[in-house]
């Protein structure tokens, strides 16, 4: 475990103190709690070690199955490390069977597993094909994501409709042009 709640309660307590709120008004009597409660749903993915991503990866024989795996449009949630603001969208991941397949399900908990922590988009997509590719040893893994960055949005530049795209293609999906186009396309 570390997060640690109640040095988030209290620092939310600081914070709140430093935007010169008072503390005892009604509305935010419960916040220090209710903000700790929400970073450590927000950011359980902390709470998941290497150890347990790679028995999630566990495998079974492919029985002859060669082409792409597909999970398509995943949503998911995630906090800027740069901003501590919400970025939230769509992944897709993929990959091509070496003999072995995972449970499909296993692809969406990953991307919970890498989404719920302080992160990058950049590093996001990337450390899901690093995942399968260490684990499920395929011989290609692609990731695209798609997502709206609420420093964007909301602060800084303030562009409302910028979306985010970043791919990460691994293996086959790198060397072999068929083989991403075929992810790309179907991606979007
Ligand atoms: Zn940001």
């Amino acid at each position: 475990m570390r997060l640690n709640y109640y040095e988030i309660e209290k620092a939310t307590t600081a914070l709140l103190q430093a935007i010169g709120e008072d503390l005892e008004r009604e509305g935010l009597k419960g916040t220090p709690e209710r903000v700790a409660d929400s970073y450590m749903a927000l950011l359980h993915g902390y709470n998941c070690s290497e150890e347990e991503i790679k028995i999630l990866l566990t495998t079974f024989d492919s029985e002859a199955y060669d082409q792409m795996v597909m999970l398509k449009q995943i949503e998911f949630y995630s906090l800027c490390e740069h901003h501590l603001l919400p970025f939230f969208g769509q992944a897709t991941i993929a990959y091509i069977p070496n003999e072995r397949v995972a449970g499909i399900s296993k692809l969406a908990r990953i991307l919970d597993i890498y989404s719920r922590r302080l992160q990058m988009q950049e590093r996001l997509t990337d450390q899901i094909t690093n995942a399968l590719m260490k684990y499920l040893k395929p011989k290609g893994a692609a990731c695209h994501i798609q997502a709206v960055h609420f420093c964007m949005r909301a602060r800084g530049v303030s562009k409302q409709n910028s979306i985010m795209v970043t791919n990460s293609l691994k293996g086959i999906f790198l060397e072999d042009a068929q083989a991403r186009e075929e992810f790309l396309e179907l991606a979007k």
